[in-house]
């Protein structure tokens, strides 16, 4: 397991999220993300945005991706 934070993934804070693969952490991010803004928390608000326009950009989106995917490689295993 692995662990990234929430700011890692772009976001505003430091919620913790754990997971495998590094698709683990980000669909973890986008979950936390829909309930934080869902919540009334306005800070998530910009963060999920762009989490929306990923899934709907894909292709333009493949740095950010790529970005997350190595840096969460090179963390260490928990
Ligand atoms: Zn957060």
């Amino acid at each position: 397991m692995k662990t990234m934070t929430c700011r890692q993934l772009g976001g505003p804070c430091d919620l913790e999220h754990h997971g495998e693969t590094a698709d683990d952490v980000i669909n973890s991010q986008d979950r936390h993300l829909k309930e934080a803004v869902r919540a009334g928390d306005t800070a998530h608000g910009p963060a999920r945005d762009e989490m929306k326009s990923r899934w709907r950009h894909p292709k333009r989106s493949l740095g950010w991706y790529n970005d997350s995917k190595k840096a969460f490689a090179a963390l260490p295993d928990d």
